[in-house]
């Protein structure tokens, strides 16, 4: 057994880039298929926390603008728009596999707080305990520069540590790490393995992003960095077939594997 077959406790992460299509508008089709198979992870055995991206892009495709607003109240308030209309996407989807979620809005301060920190993971795990999916995003509503993560790779590593989950995968719009950019070089090959977040790795990582996301490759190799250091094992798989999540909790190896670090 590998150590993705092997973890009871998972974080899954998903951007608006898989989320949506290039026009904004939600992928409905994605979603369902994501959604039936966090689903049956859930059914196999294991503890889901999902934490989503998608409120200011869903937002956006609601209110019918062109493009995400560039001011900050603009975005505040399509996020506020989209973000109920993700939960109900997510309520309805998981309903039909008969499971329940929950929404978990996150600011950085909460995690600064040791008071606040030791509240929401106690929420955590009573909703675990409950068998209830959490569904975590920014509450980007009311975030301002100085208590945001800025990026949901880094806020997914934030949980999956509050919550000691045992993997957390990222689903990306690229396969994986590579050694170059494969958008514009095609030779550019996959990395299967990092054993440590270097230089390297980092100089690796920079230059590759998606249009409507947040980050790049650069904010998943920095949450890979906090959640291996925190012991946790991170894989990076393409989201675009989100069966490919069945793959990597099968065993095979799929996208990049960031190995923790023994503590
Ligand atoms: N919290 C933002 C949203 O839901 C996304 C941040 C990110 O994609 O990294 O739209």
């Amino acid at each position: 057994m590998n150590c993705f077959q092997e973890a009871k406790r998972i974080v899954v992460k998903v951007g608006t880039s898989t989320l949506t299509y290039e026009t904004g508008m939600i992928n409905i089709r994605r979603i369902e298929k994501f959604v039936k198979v966090l689903a049956d992870l859930k059914n196999s055995g294991k503890q889901v926390v999902l934490v989503s991206s998608g409120a200011i892009g869903v937002g956006v495709g609601k209110l019918g603008l062109f493009e995400k607003p560039k001011d900050t109240p603009a975005k505040q308030a399509a996020a506020a728009v989209g973000q109920s209309e993700l939960m109900q996407i997510y309520d309805n989807a998981f309903s039909l596999y008969n499971h329940t979620v929950a929404q978990i809005l996150m600011t950085k301060d909460i995690v600064e707080s040791s008071k606040r920190r030791t509240n929401v993971i106690n929420t955590f795990e009573q909703l675990l305990s409950m068998n209830v999916i959490p569904v975590v995003n920014e509450n980007d509503s009311v975030s301002t520069e100085e208590i945001e993560f800025g990026d949901n790779d880094t806020l997914s590593a934030v949980v999956a540590k509050l919550v000691g989950a045992d993997a957390l995968v990222i689903m990306s719009d690229i396969d994986g790490l590579f050694d170059g950019n494969p958008r514009d070089r095609e030779n550019a090959k996959l990395i299967p393995v990092v054993k440590k977040i270097d230089k390297r790795i980092e100089t690796m990582a920079s230059g590759t992003g998606s249009r409507r996301g947040t980050g790049g490759m650069i904010t998943k190799i920095q949450a890979a960095k906090i959640a291996t250091a925190a012991g946790i094992d991170v894989a990076v798989i393409s989201g675009e077939n989100p069966y490919t999540l069945y793959k990597l909790f099968d065993g095979e190896a799929v996208g990049t594997h960031f190995v923790r670090q023994q503590l």
